[in-house]
């Protein structure tokens, strides 16, 4: 089993990531585009290119039927997904394996199971996986709710079992709020995601994210490699990633880490995963799996040396994982910023021509973006135009390389979040790496103040 030519049904830096990836292994790429990024990097790049329609997302990036005509015109053998768009989309997955094109994905089973957040957790729990204290499935009655958050004691969340990118969720801090407040959350779920049902869970007060990378070859064998601290965030929307988290043990990380891949060798997993948890005075909770590449996959590549694109696409083309647990090593640190096109403390979009372009450079330096000089950001999509990711031997040479590196970066034409991200390397719990899942937001409101 072979793969000669992958269709890409992305756009942006990931887009230009995987391709990277296949020419590596020596694949042609397809690239497929909406008529607003015609003049994309990643079309520029590719060894062929398809328009799949007009700008607005549903009509070209999430077009199904379009996408998979791509594939055959263009002779395809393979489609990545990247992330966002049809990545965690069963039907999407399956439609793709019977035109007899490989999905360089997880089985779409897996995908439809982790994406319904009642099923997720409970597949979870069954596997062995430490779960945030809550109702056990969906909760539609009050008084149902009522009983549970009376158990498991207030503040509770109340979360869309459809929900993603961080929508869909009230925290509920007393017992007379909770009819209300779950009224609002199934009618908010229902508006965006089409499904009313919610679930309940312990609001945890002041937690970490901390996620680990899983990798399995869909036979039973399955790797973490390790995890990434993601709680600087903003509205539930990650804004800088770190590995390896500063507050777990390397003991911690290959206990919890055990945990994951065991868990993942019993569903026979495939692919590329995300195990979520929410991280509270030592414990681990659960919260989701992503069944799909993260955005911050390369602090996890800077500090194991595993290129994570070239692993999922050898296990889609049917060979082993490249790397046995015993043989990874978890080297340094690396830190990722995320770098929108926005307005730096107001985070209003600001979409644009590029005027002038100068990625960072030197040791230990790497940007992933499709920006170049002239580029016009098309305003119908994600505002992240770029990543730079900074590996250094250990966590205060990786923040001196990355405040060099920021220094070093231009972007002009449009606002971006470059200085946010130079202002958070000056605070103190940056620097120390003392900070949770409210730092950011606690802080921003400081600054405002
Ligand atoms: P989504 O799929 O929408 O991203 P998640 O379940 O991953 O939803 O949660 C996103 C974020 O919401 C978490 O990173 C955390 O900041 C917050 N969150 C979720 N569940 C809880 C909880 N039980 N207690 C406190 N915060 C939570």
């Amino acid at each position: 089993m072979t793969i000669t030519r992958i269709l890409i049904a992305n756009r942006g830096e990931i887009a230009l990531r995987i391709h990277r990836a296949a020419h590596e292994m020596g694949i042609e790429t397809v690239a497929v585009h909406s008529t607003a990024d015609a003049d994309a990097m990643h079309v520029r790049l590719a060894d062929h290119a398809v328009c799949i329609g007009p700008p607005a997302a549903a009509d070209s990036y999430l077009n199904i039927a379009n996408i998979i005509s791509a594939a055959e015109v263009s002779h395809a053998d393979a489609i990545h997904p990247g992330y966002g768009f049809l990545s965690e989309n069963a039907k999407f997955a399956e439609i793709v394996e019977a035109h007899d094109i490989k999905w360089i994905g997880p089985k779409p089973e897996h995908i439809r199971t982790m994406g319904d957040k009642v099923e997720a957790k409970r597949t979870a729990g069954k596997l062995g996986l430490p779960l945030v204290p809550g109702s056990d499935g969906a909760v539609s009655e009050v008084s149902e709710a009522r009983k549970i958050a009376a158990e498991i004691g207030y503040p509770v969340i109340i979360k869309a079992a459809s929900g993603g990118g961080g929508r869909g969720m009230k925290v509920c801090e007393s017992e007379d709020q909770l009819e209300t407040l779950m009224q609002q959350a199934g009618s908010e779920a229902k508006a965006a995601f089409g499904d009313a049902t919610v679930y309940i869970e312990k609001y945890l007060g002041n937690p970490r994210h901390i996620e680990f990378q899983v990798f399995g070859d869909g036979e039973g064998n399955a790797i973490h490699l390790g995890e990434r601290d993601c709680s600087l965030q903003r509205r539930h929307q990650k804004v800088l990633e770190e590995a390896p988290s500063p507050v777990i043990t390397h003991e911690e990380r290959m206990r919890m880490g055990e945990v994951c891949s065991k868990a993942m060798r019993d569903m026979a997993y495939r692919g590329a995963g995300t195990i979520e948890f929410l991280w509270e005075n030592g414990e681990f909770y659960f919260i989701e799996m992503n069944t799909r590449l993260q955005v911050e996959h390369p602090v996890t590549e800077a500090i194991t040396g595993v290129d994570l694109v070239r692993e999922q696409i050898r296990i889609a083309a049917g060979h082993p994982l490249s790397v046995k647990q015993e043989e990874l090593e978890f080297k340094g640190h690396a830190i990722e910023c995320r770098i929108n096109a926005e307005d730096p403390f107001t985070f209003a979009p600001s979409p644009g021509k590029i005027t002038h372009y100068h990625p960072a450079g030197g040791m230990h330096v790497r940007v992933d973006s499709g920006l170049y000089a002239g580029y016009s950001i098309p305003p119908y999509y994600d505002s992240m135009i770029a990543k730079l990711i900074v590996y250094g031997r250990n966590r205060e040479g990786c923040m001196m390389r990355l405040k060099r590196a920021l220094e070093e970066m231009v972007v002009e034409g449009v606002k971006t979040s470059i200085p946010l991200h130079q202002a958070l390397l000056e605070q103190d719990d940056v620097k120390s790496g003392d900070y949770t899942i409210k730092w950011l937001e606690e802080w921003l409101k400081e600054r405002d103040g």
